[in-house]
C-alpha cells in the first residue's frame, strides 16, 4: 500500500519525496492506527491524512475550525482532481443539500467539516448511512483549554468516535507545548506510542533580530530587499497599524491595514486580496495570520515586540510555509520593553507574574548572541546542536565581529564603582559620556574620573555593551530598581585578570536580502509565468499558489522544461494539473527558449550529480552552467563571479562531462581560430581523447589558446551528450 502512496505523492501531487516522518505516519494510518501528528506550520502535515483518503476505499471526515481553512484545502484538492467537499454553514441550503447527496452516493474522498455541523444528528446520520475510513481531528490543539484557541465542540468529537468503529483516527497540530499535547492525548484516548513528533526546526526562516532606532527608516530600508514579495508586518497596537500603513501606502507599497478595528467584511476583502497577491503586505496586529494558508509570504517583520516566544514563533512560522527561504525580522528597544512593563504592572498578582515570566524570557532570546534556534527550540523543549545554522543573524559571520572590549568594561565597571553602584545603565552611559543631564549635575557625577571617558561611543552602543556585560556575569542588575552592581568576575576585569571580548553594534544595519533561492533561475521567464498564473486564478476565482506554488515555477524557470516528461518533473507537477495546465506552460517556456537561445536542463540528471556540497550548497560548476543557461551573457557571468573565462569553461567543461547538454550558441563567437583550424583541432582530440588538452596544445605548438581548446572540447562532448540522450 505504501507503493501506492508513493506513486500519489508523485502523481497526484508532483512531489519527489516524503518529507520526514509523512511516510511512518501514512503507514500507521492505513494499517488502521491511530496517530497524533505534531509538526510546525508549513511542515506538511496535510499529506499525512490525505494521501491515505485517497487509498481508503471509504470517505474520510476531516473536522476543521475554520471556514477559510476548509475552503482553502477544498480548492486546492479540488485542482489536484480530488473529489474533495467542505460542509459548513457558509454554504447556500442548496449546495448544503447537493454536497450532502454527493456522499450519500460516495463521490467524494474527503469531506470538510466544522465541529458544530460534524455534531449535528442530520450530519451523523448522513454519515452512518456510508462508509468512513478515517476520522481526522486537524488543529487538535483547539481541544485543549490551555491552547490558544480553545473550542467547547472540539472535546466531544472524542466521543463520536464511536460513531464510527471502522474509522482510524489521526489528529494534527502545530502546538509544541507539552501541557496541550497531554491534553488532545487524553482527550482524544491515544497513546504516547501513537505520538508523531516533528521537529519544530524551521530550517527556511532566517532569523533576525535588530535594535529598533528608526523603525520607519529599517522597515522601508527592508522592503527595498523584497521588492514584489509577499510579507507580514506586525504592529503592537491598531493605532500603530494605521500609522504605519499609511506612511507605506503614501510610499507606493501595494499595502493593506488588519485589525479589529475594522468591519468584518474589510477585514476579510484585505486578507483575500493578500492572499490572492493583489496586494504584497499586510500591517496587522497579532489577529491576522489565523486561518490562511498563504505558502508564499516571504517575509515576516515584527515592528513591536511579540506577546511572548510561543506567539513570536507561531507569527514567523507563516512566512515560508512552501519551504523557500523567508527572512523574519524582530524590531527591538528597551523603550518597547517599559511599554510592555507598564502594562503588565496593571494587572492581578498571578497574571502578572506569569506575563512578566514571557517578557524575560523574550528579551533574554532577543538578547542572545548565541545561534537563534538554540533558545527558540529550547523553549519548545528541543535540542538544537548544530554548530551553526547559516539561517540566523548571530550564526552569520559579518554579524558576529567579536572585539575585544575589555578597556570598555573597565570603563563601564570603574564608572559604576564610582557612583557607589546605585545606578542604572542609563546614568552610567550618561556620566561615561560627559552628559550634562540634570540627574548627573545634581549628583556631582561630572567631577568623576570617569565623567565623559567613552564620549566616542553612542548611548545605544554602550547600552548594549552594558546588556553583554550583565550577560557575562560582569555586573548584575537589581531586578527591582535596575541599579548596577560588579560581581567578582567583574573585579577581574577592572583588575586586568580577565579580557572580555563582544560586540560593538553599528549605529546603522543595513539589510540584505536573505531570502533568495539557491537555484538560480531566470527572472524574466519566472515573471511571465506568474503572470500568467495570475491569469488563470482571477478567471478562476481561486488564488494563484492554489494554481501552482511558487516553487514550480522557479523550477519551470530554472530547467526550462520543453517536452511532457521534463515538466512532469518539476515540483508540483502531477498529472492533473499537467493536463489542466501544463500546455500553457510549456509553450510559455518554449517560446522563451526559443527566442532567448536557451536549452533545457535536465532535472534528473543534475539530482544524480553529487550537487550538493558537505555544507549545503549548490556546488559552484552548477550554479555557474545554470547561470549560463539561463541565457546570461558570458561576460556578465565572469563579472559576477569575478573570475577569467578559463575557468568557466572548466565549470562547463565539468557540467558536460557528467552527462548534461549545454546550450553551446554563445560559445562560438568566443573562439579566435578559423574553421579550418577548427577541424584540425577536432581531429587531434579524436586522435588524442578528450581528457587532457595538453597533448593538442603541444601538437599545436602552442599557436591555439587553453581557451580556444576548451571551447573545442565543450563543443565535441556536448555533441557526443545530445546524441545519446
Ligand atoms: P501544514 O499543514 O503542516 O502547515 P501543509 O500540509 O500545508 O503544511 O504543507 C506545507 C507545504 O509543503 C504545502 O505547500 C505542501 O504541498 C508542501 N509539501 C508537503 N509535503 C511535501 C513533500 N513530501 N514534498 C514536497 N512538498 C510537500
Ligand atoms: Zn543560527
Amino acid at each position: 500500500m505504501i507503493n501506492k502512496a508513493d506513486s500519489i505523492l508523485k502523481n497526484i501531487f508532483g512531489y519527489d519525496k516524503f518529507r520526514p516522518l509523512q511516510e511512518k505516519i501514512i503507514h500507521n494510518v492505513l494499517s488502521k492506527k491511530d496517530a497524533f501528528v505534531i509538526m510546525p506550520t508549513g511542515g506538511g502535515k496535510s499529506l499525512c491524512y490525505q494521501i491515505p483518503a485517497l487509498i481508503f476505499e471509504g470517505l474520510t471526515v476531516v473536522v476543521s475550525p475554520l471556514i477559510s481553512l476548509m475552503k482553502d484545502q477544498v480548492e486546492q484538492l479540488r485542482e489536484y482532481g480530488v473529489q474533495a467537499i467542505y460542509l459548513n454553514s457558509s454554504l447556500s441550503q442548496e449546495d448544503y443539500r447537493a454536497n450532502e447527496e454527493k456522499i450519500r452516493n460516495n463521490r467524494v474522498k474527503l469531506l470538510y467539516v466544522a465541529p458544530e455541523t460534524l455534531l449535528m444528528k442530520k450530519t451523523l446520520d448522513l454519515l452512518a448511512s456510508v462508509k468512513v475510513d478515517c476520522l481526522t481531528i486537524d488543529e487538535a490543539h483547539c481541544i485543549s483549554e490551555w491552547g490558544h484557541d480553545f473550542r467547547p465542540e472540539y472535546r466531544q468529537i472524542a466521543e463520536l468516535k464511536s460513531y464510527f468503529p471502522e474509522a482510524v483516527s489521526i489528529a494534527l497540530t502545530a502546538t509544541a507545548t507539552p501541557r496541550v499535547q497531554d491534553d488532545i492525548i487524553n482527550n482524544l484516548h491515544l497513546k504516547e506510542s501513537q505520538k508523531f513528533l516533528a521537529s519544530f526546526n524551521r530550517h527556511n526562516l532566517y532569523i533576525q533580530v535588530v535594535r529598533k532606532v528608526n523603525p520607519l527608516e529599517q522597515t522601508l530600508d527592508f522592503l527595498e530587499k523584497y521588492p514584489n514579495q509577499s510579507g507580514i508586518i506586525y504592529c503592537f497596537s491598531r493605532r500603530q497599524v494605521d500609522d504605519l500603513y499609511e506612511e507605506l501606502h503614501y510610499r507606493g507599497f501595494s499595502v493593506l491595514p488588519y485589525h479589529a478595528g475594522l468591519s468584518d467584511s474589510e477585514r476579510k476583502r484585505h486578507q483575500e486580496q493578500f492572499i490572492k497577491d493583489d496586494v504584497q503586505i499586510i500591517v496587522a496586529t497579532i489577529a491576522f495570520g489565523m486561518g490562511i494558508n498563504k505558502p508564499n509570504v516571504r517575509f515576516v517583520i515584527h515592528y513591536d515586540l511579540p506577546k511572548n516566544i510561543e506567539s513570536y514563533y507561531q507569527e514567523i512560522g507563516r512566512a515560508g510555509r512552501d519551504g523557500l527561504k523567508a527572512h523574519c525580522l524582530l524590531l527591538f528597544n528597551y523603550g518597547d520593553i517599559r511599554k510592555i512593563n507598564y502594562f503588565i504592572d496593571q494587572k492581578e498578582d498571578k497574571e502578572r507574574r506569569i506575563a512578566k515570566m514571557h517578557l524575560d524570557a523574550l528579551v533574554r532570546y532577543a538578547e542572545s548572541y548565541e545561534c537563534r534556534r538554540i533558545p527558540l527550540l529550547n523553549y519548545f523543549g528541543e535540542k538544537y546542536s548544530q554548530e551553526n545554522c547559516s539561517m540566523c543573524d548571530n550564526c552569520n559571520t559579518e554579524a558576529k565581529d567579536l572585539i575585544d572590549v575589555t578597556v570598555r568594561a573597565q570603563q563601564f565597571l570603574s564608572c559604576i564603582k564610582r557612583t557607589g553602584e546605585i545606578f542604572g545603565a542609563v546614568h552610567i552611559t550618561d556620566v561615561l559620556r560627559g552628559s550634562k543631564t540634570k540627574k548627573v549635575i545634581a549628583k556631582n557625577h561630572d567631577s568623576l574620573s570617569t565623567y565623559g571617558i567613552g564620549d566616542d561611543l553612542s548611548k545605544n552602543q554602550w547600552l548594549s555593551l552594558s546588556r553583554q556585560f550583565i550577560q557575562k556575569n560582569l555586573i548584575e542588575k537589581d531586578p527591582e530598581f535596575g541599579s548596577l552592581k560588579v560581581t567578582g568576575k567583574g573585579y577581574e576585569v577592572l583588575k586586568g585578570k580577565r579580557n572580555v571580548m563582544g560586540k560593538l553594534e553599528a549605529e546603522e544595519i543595513k539589510f540584505t536580502a536573505r531570502a533568495e533561492t539557491d537555484l538560480h533561475y531566470d527572472k524574466n521567464l519566472f515573471e511571465i509565468l506568474r503572470s500568467e498564473r495570475k491569469e488563470i486564478a482571477d478567471k478562476l476565482g481561486i488564488p494563484p499558489y492554489v494554481i501552482f506554488p511558487d516553487k514550480t515555477l522557479i523550477e519551470m524557470a530554472a530547467y526550462f522544461p520543453q517536452t511532457v516528461n521534463q515538466l512532469l518533473k518539476i515540483h508540483g507537477v502531477g498529472k492533473v494539473k499537467f493536463d489542466r495546465y501544463g500546455k500553457k506552460f510549456l509553450n510559455i517556456v518554449t517560446d522563451y527558449c526559443i527566442k532567448n537561445h536557451i536549452g533545457s536542463i535536465t532535472k534528473t540528471r543534475r539530482q544524480r550529480n553529487s550537487q550538493i556540497t558537505k555544507a549545503g550548497k549548490t556546488r559552484r560548476y552548477i550554479v555557474v552552467t545554470e547561470a549560463y543557461q539561463s541565457g546570461r551573457k558570458v561576460e556578465d557571468i565572469l563579472n559576477e563571479f569575478n573570475f577569467k573565462l578559463g575557468t568557466f569553461l572548466s565549470h562547463l567543461n565539468r557540467y558536460v562531462r557528467e552527462g548534461n547538454a549545454v546550450n553551446t550558441d554563445a560559445l562560438l563567437p568566443l573562439l579566435e581560430i578559423d574553421s579550418a583550424q577548427q577541424k584540425i583541432v577536432l581531429n587531434l582530440f579524436k586522435e588524442h581523447g578528450t581528457d587532457l588538452l595538453r597533448p593538442v596544445f603541444d601538437e599545436l605548438d602552442g599557436k591555439v589558446s587553453y581557451n580556444d581548446l576548451q571551447i573545442m572540447r565543450l563543443l565535441m562532448m556536448n555533441k557526443e551528450v545530445v546524441k545519446n540522450k
